[in-house]
């Protein structure tokens, strides 16, 4: 067997240990003061070269080998729990009223501290450096990791990777990689109309915010099919629209709070640039005035293709062609993650893990009260980021 998935099951149980009083203890972004603690501590316990604060909560074990100098690979996991209220039931549910690690940072910070024992105790077999980077506050914008990268803590790395464990029915331990596009940008779009407010009688000596908003909501819904190339994905719905007061007034104001998803940067920008062409036009159409507020999220994600196959065939050849399969389509949500290949420059691939569910329990999504997994999967999680480290840096 793998060398590495070997040590993974040999620690497992601690691992599990681990993840259950995180699991517990449950602390949103930023706050991850008790987590941080314990990351410190077990890092100091296994015996990392160096542990570096790049902000408040945030961690970075530092892990030479002794083969000599070499790259630097740096793996990355998110810390923060969710505004959440959990309703699983387990023994080892939330402790903490209206939080919860639904989403599945607490098995990420777990295997991360695996993944730091196993390194430590393997520093014969590899040269170079591994830095384990514990993000905190991936869950509210801004994210932590541009704090992060703005520490110049990673400033050495020459490829990243993360992981993010997926409830599934089956497959549990499977990675799942990708080429390309695996997560998407996101976005925030606030606009706010101001019209002229009238009589309901005389709408000719009034500019209708109302009638002006749905013309925008209408327009903004066309970009993905006008003017974004058929075969690439844009999400942009209008989620929010507020305005008016009674039947026979004219509304003079009325605002939209819309979502921008893309798999790329170019259909990201052409979806912006479509969206301001469309405030202008609006704009003259109806006398009103249109203040649009475009709030840039999260980068998309694209996995370096180099990196997706030097890890593949690594895995292929140390533990066998059923350990990965292929993801046929990209991810739907959006991961901060994406910060350290495009801020950087330097490529970076993040990787899906299937982690099952609670037998027992139906399976759920990730963000739900009712997110479950399966701790199984934890071994590969392991072994798929310590094997990915050591693909680059072995000799
Ligand atoms: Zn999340
Ligand atoms: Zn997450």
């Amino acid at each position: 067997m793998n060398k590495v998935l070997n040590e993974a099951i040999s620690i497992f149980d601690d691992v599990v240990e681990i993840r259950r009083d995180i699991h517990s203890h449950p602390e949103q972004g930023n706050k991850e003061f008790r987590t941080s603690g314990i990351i410190k501590k077990k890092l100091s316990e296994y015996g990392v070269d160096e542990i570096l604060s790049p902000t408040e909560t945030g961690v970075i074990g530092v892990i030479k080998g002794k083969k000599g100098e070499g790259k630097t690979v740096g793996l990355r996991c998110d810390m923060d729990a969710l505004p959440v209220e959990e309703e699983t039931n387990l023994p080892f549910s939330s402790q903490v009223k209206g939080e919860m690690h639904a989403c599945g940072h607490d098995m990420h910070m777990a295997m991360m501290l695996g993944n730091a024992r196993i390194l430590c105790k393997m520093r014969d077999d590899f040269a170079g450096t591994v830095k384990l980077i514990f993000e905190p506050s991936e869950e509210i914008q801004p994210g932590g990791a541009r704090k992060i990268i703005d520490s110049g803590m990673v400033d050495d790395v020459d490829a990243f990777f993360g992981l993010h464990v997926n409830p599934t029915k089956n497959d549990v331990g499977k990675i799942c990689l990708r080429k390309g596009s695996s997560a998407t940008s996101a976005d925030e779009v606030y606009i706010k109309v101001h019209g002229k407010s009238g009589h309901g009688s005389t709408p000719h000596k009034a500019n209708d915010a109302i009638l002006a908003a749905c013309q925008l909501n209408v327009l903004l819904g066309q970009i993905q099919s006008r003017n974004i190339d058929p075969l690439e994905t844009c999400i942009l719905t209008v989620n929010v629209i507020e305005g008016g007061i009674k039947s026979n007034v004219i509304a003079d104001t009325c605002n939209l709070i819309a979502t921008i998803r893309a798999y790329t940067q170019e259909t990201r920008e052409i979806a912006i640039q479509k969206i301001h062409d469309i405030c202008r036009g609006v704009e003259k159409i109806s006398g009103c005035k249109v203040e649009e507020d475009i709030r840039l999220g999260y980068d998309a994600m694209i996995n370096d293709s180099r990196l997706v196959d030097i890890i593949s065939d690594y895995y292929k050849k140390e533990i066998g062609p059923d350990f990965y399969k292929k993801m046929e389509e990209p991810f739907g949500g959006s991961e901060d993650f994406s910060f350290f290949s495009t801020k950087t420059g330097k490529p970076a691939v993040l990787m899906f893990l299937s982690a099952g569910h609670v037998k027992g329990m139906p399976v759920s999504t990730l963000h739900s009260p009712n997110c479950t997994f399966d701790e199984e999967a934890m071994k590969y999680g392991m072994a798929a980021m310590t094997n990915a480290a050591l693909a680059i840096l072995e000799k």
